[in-house]
């Protein structure tokens, strides 16, 4: 039987969250939050005669994106009109790029499994978003908020072979747009939307089968869902002899299964033509020569460093790094500190202070333990000072107070008792004050050497160090065995 590869190209579309729309001065603002037709003006309602202009900001995100995926950027890009009617287009055209864009032939370069791939970019453009429809049973309201806010369209070439691949690539690319603060990367406000293009070859074959599109896929989840009954769909087809057609599907959550919605729209559907009441878009050099030097460090260059500088498996610093707060707040927790290693620090970040922040549903944005005291915790516990589940305990406290770990440990008498001398205090008056239980112990019932820990340890209120009661306890007993076979 033949075995199939699946082939994958995405088109990304990312809102440019800039002040203002990408062609009026309407605010851009939370679909989630705001009431429905508050940010409109004439320009993003396509009344007749209003005349768009070209955000500036827009286009320096655009470039911030473009140069961060190694594109080259045209000098003169050039808006087109998409025609085409829906509900949620009053112009009854969009303004895209078509035969002109931006930029084009980057690259994005993602890890899959321990292999590295460099993900081509076939183009990335600047077009303007649509309004959004709201149905109900019966009828169907629009909302002309999302009308012309800025949308960034970004192209791969087909070069994606696995679900996890796709996955890694759509993720990566989430974390760029964050790094670069030009996306919030909120999926579940829709500020990202994925097409997905597959076919699938005879695995090692070289030729592009047919495609089909599926749109609208607006989760991580949703995509590989899709993704993953489109290929065994095309591969059951195939097996049969049968042949794919191409065209549009939608994804059905609710019968999981891809949809037919159209037979695939060619550019000539489109009646692509220049936007006559915008100007080409000219780009100067040493605009895109300033932008390019402003980039910040981008995840892949701060993945390695991590590794490089501070010890971390790929792994680690893959967790660390594909946020940029978190990766921030690793390095101010890191440069806190000395004696402490960084391994110490991204174990309890990416372990218990991330599964706190996940049962909380909150961000490292919001927490109030600051980077400086959370390391100040792992020292204590490091040197001894607290015991390790203290440290669990303490961190609990300072996640929901912001207090200190010095005051909290203080107010709850946390210390962790390491003196020799009271250990053995400790120890000696548990033993003699229970004869029976030490007479047990000397006509060979060993476990009672267990009861007589817990005791030892009740007494300290679970402060003593363990393995020091064990070591001190044992000794003392023996002590007494002797003495009292010397008798
Ligand atoms: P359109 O605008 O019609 O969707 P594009 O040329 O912009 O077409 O390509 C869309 C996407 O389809 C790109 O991401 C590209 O990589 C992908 N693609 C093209 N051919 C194939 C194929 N045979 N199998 C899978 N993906 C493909
Ligand atoms: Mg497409
Ligand atoms: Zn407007």
């Amino acid at each position: 039987m033949t075995t199939f590869e699946p082939v994958i190209g995405l088109e990304v579309h990312a809102e440019l969250q800039t002040a203002s729309k990408m062609f009026c001065g309407c605010e851009v603002v939370d679909l989630t939050r705001s009431e429905p037709n508050r940010a409109v003006c004439e320009i993003c309602t396509g009344m007749p005669g209003s005349l768009p202009v070209i955000n500036e900001r827009a286009v320096e995100f655009a470039l911030r994106v473009a140069l961060a995926l190694d594109c080259t950027i045209a000098e003169t890009s050039v808006f087109a009109r998409k025609n085409y009617f829906y509900p949620d287009l009053p112009k009854g055209f969009q303004i895209s790029q078509y035969e002109l864009p931006l930029a084009r032939d980057g690259q994005l370069t993602i890890n899959v499994g321990d292999q590295q791939q460099h993900v081509r970019i076939r183009r990335v453009h600047l077009e303007e978003d649509t309004g959004k429809l709201i149905h109900h049973p019966g009828y169907s309201l629009v909302d002309f908020n999302r009308s012309g806010v800025a949308l960034l369209e970004i192209v791969s070439e087909p070069d994606l072979h696995s679900l996890d691949a796709v996955r890694t690539y759509a993720t990566e690319l989430r974390s760029l747009l964050r790094y670069l603060d030009v996306n919030s990367g909120d999926m579940e406000k829709g500020v990202i939307r994925f097409e997905a293009n597959v076919s699938i070859r005879p695995s090692g074959s070289n030729i592009l089968g047919t495609r089909t599109e599926i749109k609208n896929l607006n989760s991580f989840k949703t995509m590989i869902r899709a993704l993953s009954y489109e290929v065994e769909r095309q591969s059951q087809l195939l097996s049969k002899g049968e042949t794919i057609l191409l065209e549009t599907l939608g994804w059905d959550d609710s019968l999981s299964k891809t949809v037919s919605q159209r037979s695939k729209e060619e550019a000539h559907d489109y009646r692509y033509f220049p936007e006559p009441d915008l100007p080409p878009l000219h780009i100067d050099r040493t605009w895109i020569e300033q932008i390019k030097s402003s980039l910040p460090e981008l995840p892949a260059a701060k993945r390695q460093r991590f590794v490089d500088e501070y010890g971390l498996s790929a792994y680690s610093a893959n967790v660390l790094t594909t946020d940029r707060n978190t990766a921030e707040y690793f390095e101010e927790a890191v440069f806190s500190i000395d004696n402490i290693s960084p391994l110490k620090i991204s174990n309890w970040l990416s372990g218990s202070v991330f599964s706190l922040l996940n049962e909380r549903n909150i961000s490292i944005d919001e927490i109030k333990i600051t980077p400086d005291e959370l390391a100040q915790l792992i020292a204590k516990i490091e040197n001894g000072e607290i015991s390790a589940s203290s440290g669990k305990v303490v961190l609990d406290e300072m996640f929901e107070s912001g207090r200190s770990a010095s005051e909290i440990i203080d107010e709850r008498g946390l210390r962790q008792m390491s003196d020799l001398k009271e250990i053995e205090k400790v120890v000696t008056r548990v033993v003699d004050e229970n004869p029976q239980q030490l007479e047990i112990y000397l006509k060979g019932k060993a476990t009672l050497l267990e009861w007589f820990f817990g005791q030892v340890m009740r007494e300290t209120q679970g402060r003593a160090d363990p393995k020091l009661v064990r070591k001190t306890l044992e000794s003392h007993l023996k002590g007494v065995e002797e003495s009292q076979s010397r008798e």
